[in-house]
């Protein structure tokens, strides 16, 4: 069976974009969003009365992740979703995110209009604090909903301000009754913006994302001695940013002589803080990614090694923690075929690529055939106020999307009798 012609209504789409980036919207045309935030509340609002307006049931998990429904033929069915975050950086762009959902939102719509009914039923999701920048670690809804942390887990994540991530949930009024974990997917298609350079560099539109490099985060600690900055001889210090700055110095070089690895500090603090002390102490943080888990225990070890000799230089100590571990995820070869056949269809030049970024697409791989589409951004810049994807750039996005879903969804509900037939006829 061919697809039939639907197309989606990409001035529709990007009105979508320009008026939920009001909620939050800065003086420097980004997003300020963060994750269970008034703003938040705003755009989940926004989006849970969208997503009714055209029929979708909005089910609501106990750590805020939204799913909209939309019934398929065959109630028997898992539904196929479509998801990505509605939340941002405190500096985000418009697109980071929420293009997925919105773009996901045009294909709901789309189907709605021409009264296209599918075989498995549709899941529209928002997944909750995916940024990670109020509370670490970030893709914490999808995470819970994969297994990989627990609902108790979530609740204790802490903000700086020392509010708590349950209580934050709580008061926004966005804590739902669905056990988390207990609304099965199918299936998950993530579109979104690429957050690096290549697809623009080779004029090409459309990114089919094989996987996730792995990822890890660390924090570290450097302990010296707090002293008078006047009268302490230099030899009698303990300056824990003197031995921090060099530590930041190795990160980089380590990271430079792998091919393909990336090593950010990106977060210092300093105590106490005070122009007239000799700093006694700092932690900061190192983000590490790299395709391959070996390369990444080999720049762990690095790391510790470059430790142990500030160790024993400069008599401070110092420790560095893995705080998080995310392999490297490769995506499901069936998703994949049906974005491919989706960009052949639709016209638009194609890659395939690896996302240098996290993604919830990357936790939820672990309970379903899951895969990402990928476009391109101005400059590769992202996690920035000035991030920009371009209107045919959207379109394109959102148009793959949508086949890519409907295929999928005819293969799928093909392939499930017969998994049923072998099934029975096994006894
Ligand atoms: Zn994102």
């Amino acid at each position: 069976m061919r697809t039939p012609n639907l197309m989606i209504d990409a001035e529709r789409l990007w009105s979508d974009l320009m008026e939920t980036a009001r909620i939050g919207g800065t003086t420097k045309g980004g997003i300020r969003r963060l994750t269970l935030t008034d703003e938040d509340r705003a755009v989940r609002e926004w989006f849970r009365s969208q997503c009714e307006r055209i029929g979708c049931t909005v089910r609501i998990d106990e750590v805020g992740n939204m799913f909209a429904l939309r019934p398929g033929r065959r109630a028997d069915l898992a539904p196929i979703a479509i998801g990505s975050h509605l939340d941002t950086q405190p500096t985000g762009g418009k697109f980071d995110g929420v293009l997925g959902v919105l773009a996901g939102l045009e294909c709901l719509r789309t189907l709605h209009e021409a009264g296209y009914e599918t075989n498995a039923p549709l899941a529209l999701v928002n997944w909750t604090n995916e940024e990670g920048s109020r509370f670490a670690p970030a893709m914490l809804g999808s995470g819970v909903h994969a297994g990989v942390f627990d609902r108790a887990y979530a609740d204790a994540r802490q903000d700086p301000a020392g509010v708590l991530f349950g209580e934050a949930l709580d008061g926004i009024g966005f804590r739902g009754d669905e056990r988390v974990g207990s609304i099965a997917l199918g299936a998950m298609f993530e579109l979104h913006i690429e957050q690096g350079p290549i697809l623009e560099e080779e004029g090409r539109t459309i990114g089919v994302v094989k996987g996730v490099q792995g990822m890890r985060w660390y924090d570290v600690e450097i302990v010296g001695r707090e002293s008078h900055a006047g009268s302490t001889p230099m030899r009698s210090r303990k300056d824990a940013l003197s031995v921090a700055a060099r530590l930041v110095i190795d990160v980089e070089r380590l990271a430079r002589d792998v091919a393909d690895a990336v090593a950010t500090v990106g977060m210092v603090a300093v105590h106490p803080n005070s122009r007239n002390v000799v700093p006694g102490r700092v932690n900061l943080s190192i983000d590490l990614r790299h395709p391959d888990a070996a390369v990444l225990d080999e720049l762990e070890l690095g790391f510790e090694k470059v430790l142990k000799t500030l160790e024993a230089e400069n008599a401070i100590t110092a420790t560095l923690t893995r705080i998080w571990d995310s392999p490297p995820v490769p995506f499901d070869e069936g998703c994949l075929a049906s974005i491919r056949k989706a960009s052949e269809d639709a016209g638009f030049p194609w890659r395939e690529m690896v996302s240098g970024a996290g993604h919830d697409a990357a936790y939820i791989a672990r309970i379903a055939p899951t895969a990402m589409i990928f476009i391109p951004c101005a400059g590769g810049l992202s996690h920035n106020e000035e991030e920009d994807a371009s209107f045919d750039d959207c379109r394109a996005g959102a148009q793959v999307l949508l086949q890519a879903v409907l295929d999928y969804d005819r293969r799928f509900a093909d392939s499930v009798p017969e998994f049923q037939r072998s099934r029975s006829g096994a006894r």
